[in-house]
């Protein structure tokens, strides 16, 4: 009964945080393409758009790694706070990865929507000079919060076994999180490819070991601390 309960008032907080972020991300957006249209215009406007969108997916991609790292290697599943909310649902993930594609959009998204929100709010009030300069931080911040929102609908779309007509597009344009791209993710010790937004990065910061320098450089850390104690 206890279970049913607290599931029900996540399924609320799921549904209010989700449709909060959508309409502030929707008053941020008409801020954002007001601003732009009074300004920054023609081809110069054009490109400063386009950069942004994508600078703020790879954003996005890097940040949605950089906190599934964090949760994947650090910190435990009952510590208190983070671990019910961020060090679970990861870890529960590897025991069952298709358990994800049995939750619903909110359930999905509603944690990123959450925690987006008052990125989402920041951007909208950003005071901002007439240049391109402003309007690409703008663009960066409109498209990394939509798809820091949209992050773990991609990685259950990866999961899918048969993803719906327009997803099986995106994965075909590797637009999206693909499921070979994310398989590297669950193969051995979960300890690569942690970007699930696209895991456009996951090549690249494999290939320079980021993640496994940070971990190195953490630890050595942690052991001259003990050292000098
Ligand atoms: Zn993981
Ligand atoms: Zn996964």
């Amino acid at each position: 009964m206890q279970g049913s309960i607290s599931l029900s008032r996540k399924a609320l907080i799921d549904r209010i945080s989700v449709m909060t972020f959508v309409v502030a991300w929707t008053l941020m957006i008409l801020r954002v393409a007001t601003e732009m249209i009074a300004g920054t215009t023609g081809p110069v406007g054009l490109f400063v758009l386009l950069l942004g969108i994508v600078a703020g997916y790879l954003l996005a991609d890097l940040l949605a790694g950089v906190a599934h790292w964090i949760a994947d290697r650090f910190f435990e599943r009952d510590t208190r706070i983070l671990g019910p909310m961020l060090i679970a649902p990861f870890r529960e993930h590897h025991d069952d990865p298709l358990e994800i594609t049995r939750h619903d959009f909110f359930e999905v998204t509603g944690n990123n929507a959450l925690i987006t929100i008052p990125v989402v709010l920041l951007v909208a009030v950003f005071p901002i000079s007439d240049g391109p300069l402003d309007h690409f931080l703008l663009t960066i911040g409109a498209s990394s919060t939509l798809f820091l929102f949209l992050t773990n609908q991609f990685h259950r779309w990866a999961h899918m076994p048969v993803p719906p007509g327009p997803v099986r597009w995106l994965h075909a344009t590797g637009l999206v999180l693909t499921p070979s791209r994310h398989a590297r993710h669950h193969q051995g010790l979960h300890d690569r490819a942690y970007c699930v937004t696209s895991g456009w990065l996951n090549p690249l910061l494999d290939e320079l070991g980021l993640f496994d320098r940070l971990e190195r450089a953490f630890s050595s850390g942690r052991a001259n601390e003990r050292s000098d104690a």
